[in-house]
């Protein structure tokens, strides 16, 4: 059984006074049945993991650079976010991908680092709306899911995060039925590549828009094992909501 994901991604928000969300949450839910991770920017991971210590709160990046050290000024590299206390780290979200160009074959690269370095890697994907309107959200998904997974990838060490760009911080979710379609799909191309076993053991979240007036609906849709949730993780009043949602979904 896939144990499930509630994962916050606060992007460039949030301050010191705010990690005291952390806290509330962590007291919210002392023995969740569900992991929580909640991704701060880079410079909270290290008080953030202090403050969480030994409650269920996992603590993890936003991004990480493909190689471990070198001249990638004002780049952090997967060793540098263990250290600070992470244990997941986001890669290829399509905020990435569009502000700074990154391509499938960099974010495999990041995926393949942050792996090497015992991190959980959160590897995101997604059609823009041109792309789903044109028809061919299926074929999208296809190419980034075969070339932003490393081959040393397992359900165990990297998490795939389905967020359709047109749903991020719009307000627009997609349907049960889009959702469905797409994680299908997911679920059937990892089995191709990785194998019945292997490929059931991946962990897929969707992600776009996620509040707790809608999640009951997209957590009972098949093969979604969780959410990567923007706006709505940055209060504990309104990711706790979420986490317990998911919580309540059948396995
Ligand atoms: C995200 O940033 O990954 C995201 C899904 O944002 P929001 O929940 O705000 O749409």
């Amino acid at each position: 059984m896939r144990r499930k994901i509630a994962a916050g991604n606060w992007k460039m928000n949030g301050t010191l006074t705010q990690l005291e969300h952390l806290n509330v949450l962590a007291k919210r839910h002392p023995t969740p049945k569900v992991d929580i991770v909640v991704c701060p920017p880079n410079t909270l991971i290290a008080p953030a993991t202090a403050q969480t210590g030994t409650t269920a709160i996992a603590i993890g990046a936003q991004d990480c650079h493909t190689a471990t050290t070198g001249a990638h000024t004002g780049d952090t590299s997967a060793q540098m976010l263990s250290e600070a206390g992470a244990s997941h780290v986001l890669v290829g979200h399509s905020e990435r991908r569009c502000d700074h160009d990154e391509t499938d074959r960099v974010v495999c690269g990041k995926a393949q680092a942050a792996i090497a370095q015992g991190l959980i890697a959160i590897i995101c994907l997604g059609e823009t709306l041109q792309q789903r309107e044109a028809g061919s959200t299926l074929e999208v998904i296809a190419d980034q899911l075969a070339a932003s997974i490393p081959d040393i990838a397992t359900g165990e060490t990297a998490v795939i995060a389905y967020e359709p760009v047109w749903a991020i911080g719009t307000g627009l979710v997609a349907t049960a039925a889009q959702i469905g379609e797409v994680h299908g799909f997911i679920r059937a191309q990892l089995i191709k590549r990785f194998g019945e076993d292997a490929g059931q053991r991946f962990r897929l979240l969707y992600g776009g828009s996620v509040k707790a007036g809608n999640a009951d609906e997209i957590f009972a849709v098949a093969d979604v094992d969780g959410a990567l949730v923007g706006g709505a993780s940055l209060n504990c009043d309104d990711f706790s909501p979420i986490i317990t949602a998911l919580e309540n979904s059948s396995p």
